[in-house]
């Protein structure tokens, strides 16, 4: 077994849910309304180890949007049909230092790196653009679906829509690409825009995205089905850069402190991944300056503490 003593994983999160519930520092995300309306009190912890156990402990069973998180399957998506060379030649692999949404850009005028908001679009722009805009979404959402162990992923169209229509940071991040010839030929930027709108408001629980971590951390094959749903390498690429770019402008604190890769998204999604042992997802929709979860931090903060999953832990 991954985890050979499963219970005692289980008594330390439910220990750990318990004690950081208390924690109501930080404001939900409100640059739209429908983010806003959350209930800001939620809090699910789900773990699901590379061989499948499981534990889910809150509101573990409620749907919140992807937003950032679903930045690692697009950019595995983007690896798996171009490979990295040519992925590469359309966004860094560098850490901003700046926040998830700032206009800025690297020495060749390309998005720093696929884990901030000008990365994502490009790897939009890069998945499947023969496809029409239904095809390339139900592409995205397949491979959600597949990560999650075959359950069918939501999609919130309400955080879609108001998303797009309050998304002037966002169309600047596309023109100011366009402009400087980032984008593969044929792109096209308002259903590049629209495509990226549209992954962000894929919902998941938190059951379904520790699945999905789990699958990440047992090298892209979902541990309950056996289905291999990306190769190795696109996975060892994927969770080097969640590793140094994966929590924004915190990424450099969070790899010293927790020392393993993650992705935060402004509903309060995080996701962390323990290689060859198990995925997490933490829910809270409480946000800190840099827009990641106050108790998905702190949750990942104390299971280091607890165990040694710090990937310099043991050496
Ligand atoms: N939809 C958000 C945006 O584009 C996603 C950003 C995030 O989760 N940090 O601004």
């Amino acid at each position: 077994l991954a985890v050979p003593d499963f219970p005692a994983l289980v008594a330390d999160v439910r220990r750990i849910h318990r004690e950081v519930r208390a924690d109501v520092r930080g404001a939900v995300a409100d640059y739209i309304p429908q983010l806003a309306r959350v209930e800001a009190d939620r809090f699910a912890i789900s773990v699901c180890t590379v061989d499948g156990q499981r534990f889910s402990i809150g509101d573990a069973g409620v749907r919140f949007c992807l937003q950032s998180v679903s930045k690692t399957v697009n950019y595995c998506l983007t690896l798996e049909e171009h490979g990295p060379d040519t992925v590469h030649r359309h966004v860094g692999r560098e850490p901003s230092g700046q926040g998830f949404n700032e206009l800025t850009f690297n020495k060749a005028g390309l998005p720093h790196n696929p884990m901030i908001n000008a990365g994502a679009i490009m790897s939009c722009a890069l998945i499947q653009q023969g496809l029409d805009a239904a095809d390339r979404f139900d592409f995205v959402a397949d491979a959600w679906r597949r990560l999650a162990g075959g359950r069918a992923v939501g999609f919130n169209n309400s955080v879609y829509l108001s998303e797009r229509t309050t998304a002037d940071r966002n169309f600047a991040l596309g023109y100011s690409m366009r402009e400087r010839g980032a984008f593969p030929p044929g792109t096209d930027l308002l259903d590049t825009l629209d495509f990226y709108f549209q992954c962000c408001s894929i919902e998941l629980t938190a059951r379904h995205l520790a699945i999905a971590a789990a699958s990440l951390a047992n090298a892209g094959v979902c541990p309950l089905t056996g289905d291999r749903v990306f190769s190795a390498g696109t996975v060892r690429h994927c969770l080097s850069l969640m590793s140094s770019c994966g929590m924004y402008d915190f990424s450099g604190e969070f790899a010293f402190t927790i020392g393993l890769p993650a992705k935060s998204g402004v509903s309060g999604a995080l996701m962390l991944v323990v290689p060859q042992l198990m995925g997490i997802a933490v829910w809270s929709p409480r946000l800190d300056a840099q827009g990641n979860s106050v108790r998905g931090i702190e949750v990942c903060r104390r299971l280091v503490d607890c165990y040694n999953v710090h990937t310099y832990d043991l050496l």
